[in-house]
């Protein structure tokens, strides 16, 4: 078992430090919350006060945090001059993918490993341990993440060089925004022409309009599987956080200069959403801004 210094104990890394520590490893835990590192020292990680001694004898640095500049901060000024030369660097947060670049390169100007490592699933796989990590880097440094990832999620899939795992998220998330889209539309659609929604489920779930949307995460109350809609829309993945990840597809595929029309829309929706003031509500609520449009 190894040395692991957690930074970053909110929704999605508490629970995943308290993984690391189950499964036996020496976790070093910061944030700069104390509720989050109470929780952490509950959940059998050692809380230390600052970034720089969680990451002092590490074996391997974990990040969750917002954003980029989160990332490039810590790492700027709590990582590269601390961490023992020839350390693993595995960034867990979703970021845009010219800093998961930037970072990556700089870390390994300093004579460091590190892999971009963001995750599928949301703050109940985090705390059971069963995310989907997809890797972005080297061959070798993707070999050193995996037991490490595997001890927090039930797969771990290398994307390609530095930045791939970021980039299959974003693209990932886009496909699920807009498929949550064309599902609440095609539901709201179908209840305007006189439709029963349970009708159309259990036809279009066993037909080519099923999609993860449709059949795990159904948007209509009372329809297919318990999901968020079943809760007034509470819980389950924040609008505001689907935003942010159509904001790094919409920024990447600019950058890139791909055609991107239906994350466009779907973006431009959840905006309307945040502004809306709805972005604390599940993303499937999208079907509430699309029932009021008359
Ligand atoms: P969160 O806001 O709950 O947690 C972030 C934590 O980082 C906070 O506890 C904050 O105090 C801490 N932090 C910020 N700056 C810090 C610093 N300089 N030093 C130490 N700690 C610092 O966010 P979250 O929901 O846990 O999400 C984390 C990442 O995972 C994000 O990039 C998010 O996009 C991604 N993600 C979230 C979900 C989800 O369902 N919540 C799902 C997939 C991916």
């Amino acid at each position: 078992m190894a040395r692991v210094a957690f930074i970053g104990l909110g929704n999605m890394g508490g629970g995943m430090a308290a993984n690391l520590a189950k499964k036996g490893h020496d976790v070093r835990a910061f944030d700069l919350s104390a509720d989050a590192l109470d929780r952490a020292r509950t959940a059998g990680c050692q809380a230390v006060s600052g970034a720089r001694e969680a990451v002092e004898g590490a074996e391997a640095i974990v990040t969750m945090l917002p954003a980029g500049s989160h990332v490039e901060s810590v790492y700027a000024d709590a990582v590269f001059d601390v961490a023992t030369p020839g350390v693993l660097l595995i960034d867990c947060s979703t970021i845009d993918v010219a800093t998961a670049k930037r970072v990556a390169e700089a870390a390994q100007s300093k004579g460091l490993a590190a892999v971009d490592a963001p995750v599928s699933g949301g703050i109940g796989a985090a705390s059971a341990g069963t995310l989907t990590f997809m890797v972005g880097g080297s061959d070798e440094a993707f070999a050193r993440a995996q037991p490490f990832l595997a001890d927090m999620g039930k797969a771990v899939i290398h994307a390609g060089g530095n930045g791939a795992g970021q980039a299959a998220k974003i693209c990932n998330n886009m496909i699920l925004g807009a498929t949550m889209v064309a599902t609440c539309e095609a539901f709201n659609l179908a209840e305007r022409l006189g439709l029963d929604a349970q009708a159309f489920y259990d036809i279009a779930s066993v037909s080519s309009g099923q999609s993860w949307s449709m059949t795990t995460y159904c948007p209509v109350p009372g329809v297919g599987p318990d999901t968020p809609a079943d809760h007034d829309y509470k819980g389950g993945f924040a609008a505001a956080l689907m935003l942010k990840d159509l904001r790094l597809a919409m920024a990447a595929a600019k950058d890139a200069g791909a055609d991107t029309p239906m994350g466009a829309q779907a973006a431009a929706l959840y905006e309307q959403m945040a502004a809306d003031g709805q972005g604390g509500l599940d993303f499937s609520a999208v079907i509430r801004s699309l029932q009021r449009q008359e």
